[in-house]
């Protein structure tokens, strides 16, 4: 039939949902699909049950080799950088169009891949995704260089030329997104690309690929080579010919990538390696909102997300309202048929956040809620809830990735900036008061790439987005991540008449 159902509305299944076939399980090179070198081949898991949902061809070192090949021949060449910046934005615009047409079939990708919740696909990334490209399509056409008031002799202006070959090595938690965040403005820039998505959710790259060619994106400017890590990834990471990588995932990974561009070309690098974001929540806020947006900020997606407020800080007059509420809250997400919680990626997360989870009462954290599997089959964990963490603790220092959340009391403006402050990341944060004034002093002291005031998941495509401290550096969205693709030449001419002459 084309379509399998892989579930009925039971547990493990969210949304009910039916997955489409799977169409595309080779690489994309050039402008089609084709086998792998070695024949080699992994399969992707459905996480909902565990069960094998594809399998699909390797990529290792000779064909990102390959990959590599054609997306050079296709810079050095091929129309892409050469044609107009309105040309191009006309074909990202057919793209994104494209995009939406797929919508229920790439949400189901994503569902069944990922395990997220059709719901999510359907509303927010794939809808983002395809806003995403259409503000770098809006933006292709308006990338200037600047003229420079040089001298008497000499007039100069600048170029901006894109920067050439680009690798971007992306992570399994938000496959749609990621995809455009890195590729859109590296179109629009004019680069080419390989794109190495995560093993664990190679479908809707794939399909991305696909509707590239649909779109009329010229062969040999996107490349999709699933992989793993260590062989597909560090072959793009440490390429000669590769000018520029953007990555998002790991600490530990983003570390080997800056390690392969030094020691391989020198290669631009842009790194978004996670948080452990804090909110802070003031006596004067709004109870329900503060307990909806930190618990929303901190389970949306699972816990599997960069931004997650893994760390909620609750000034003391109203910590025990809101923990009563808080509770309350988490326990109401569902994993069912109306489920808005999917399982964790696959079993290696599912068993770390785990892990995390009876460390955090080994080291003397109280566990309010939560902290147990759901359902007999898939990776799903319940929201948990910790009270009583301190700073020094694993569970309020580290990125966890997984619904769990660590609740802590403060007293003091100043104590709450230095607790907030006090991990290795610094990628996100949010306040919640009705004080105005409070809440600029309190973003001007947090050290975070993002500050969001009565909200939470405050992103805009116009929205400079990437981190502080060792949550990396480099951004994605708004106009300064097209900056990345770009590269600026001076071009210096004589004057007649100057002493040139
Ligand atoms: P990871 O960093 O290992 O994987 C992310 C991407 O990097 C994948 O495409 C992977 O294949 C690739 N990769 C792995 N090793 C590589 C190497 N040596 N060279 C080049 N590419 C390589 O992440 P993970 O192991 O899948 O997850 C572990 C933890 O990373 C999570 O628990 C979470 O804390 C963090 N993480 C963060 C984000 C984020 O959005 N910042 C996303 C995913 C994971």
């Amino acid at each position: 039939t084309g379509r399998a159902p892989l579930g009925n509305g039971r547990i493990g299944n969210p949304g009910g949902l039916v997955v489409p076939e799977i169409k595309f399980t080779k690489l994309f090179i050039n402008g089609r699909f084709v086998d792998n070198v070695s024949g080699q081949t992994f399969d992707t898991r459905d996480p909902r049950t565990g069960d094998v949902l594809a399998t699909i061809a390797e990529a290792d070192k000779d064909d990102l080799d390959l990959a590599v090949k054609n997306a050079r021949e296709a810079f050095d060449h091929g129309p892409w950088p050469r044609m107009s910046g309105y040309e191009r934005a006309r074909i990202m615009t057919k793209f994104a169009d494209l995009v939406e047409a797929f919508i229920e079939e790439l949400a189901a990708l994503d569902t069944a891949d990922a395990g997220k919740t059709l719901s999510m696909g359907k509303a927010v990334d794939i809808p983002a995704a395809v806003q995403i490209m259409r503000y770098y399509a809006g933006a292709a056409d308006k990338l200037h260089g600047q003229p420079l008031k040089m001298n008497q002799d000499t007039q100069g202006y600048t170029l901006k030329d894109p920067i050439g070959v680009v690798g971007h090595i992306i992570p399994w938690n938000y496959p749609t997104m990621m995809f455009f965040l890195k590729n859109a403005p590296a179109l629009a820039a004019g680069c080419t690309m390989v794109v190495k998505p995560a093993e664990q959710t190679p479908l809707s790259a794939l399909f991305y690929a696909h509707l590239a060619r649909m779109a009329g994106v010229p062969d040999g400017v996107v490349n999709v080579v699933p992989g793993f890590g260590p062989t597909a990834g560090a072959a793009v990471s440490s390429h000669m010919d590769v000018d520029s990588v953007s990555f998002t995932g790991s600490q530990e990974v983003g570390r080997a990538i800056m390690r392969a561009a030094a020691q391989s070309n020198l290669k631009n690098v842009s790194l978004e390696l996670g948080g452990k974001s804090p909110v802070i929540i003031f006596d004067d806020a709004d109870v329900d909102m503060a307990v909806s947006l930190s618990q929303l900020a901190c389970f949306t997606n699972k816990g599997e997300i960069c931004v997650a407020t893994s760390r909620v800080y609750v000034q003391e007059g109203i910590y025990d309202a809101l923990v009563k509420k808080i509770v309350e809250a988490a326990r109401e997400w569902r994993f069912d048929t109306k489920a808005n919680m999917g399982p964790q990626v696959d079993k290696k997360q599912f068993e770390r956040v785990l892990k995390y989870i009876d460390l955090g009462k080994r080291e003397g954290a109280t566990l309010l809620t939560g902290g147990k599997t759901n359902g007999d089959k898939g990776y799903y964990i319940q929201p948990t809830i910790f009270l009583d963490v301190r700073e020094d603790m694993n569970i309020a220092q580290d990125e966890l990735f997984g619904p769990v959340m660590a609740l802590m009391k403060f007293k003091t403006v100043d104590e709450a900036i230095q607790k907030a402050n006090c991990t290795k990341y610094g990628l996100a944060a949010g306040i919640v008061t009705k004080e105005l004034n409070l809440a600029n002093t309190v973003s001007r002291s947090i050290r975070a790439g993002a500050v969001w005031v009565n909200c939470y998941f405050g992103f805009d495509p116009d929205a400079p987005f990437g981190g502080y401290k060792m949550s990396g550096f480099g951004k994605d969205r708004g106009v300064l991540a097209i900056d990345q693709y770009l590269k600026a030449k001076t071009v210096n001419t004589a004057i007649p008449n100057s002493p040139w002459y």
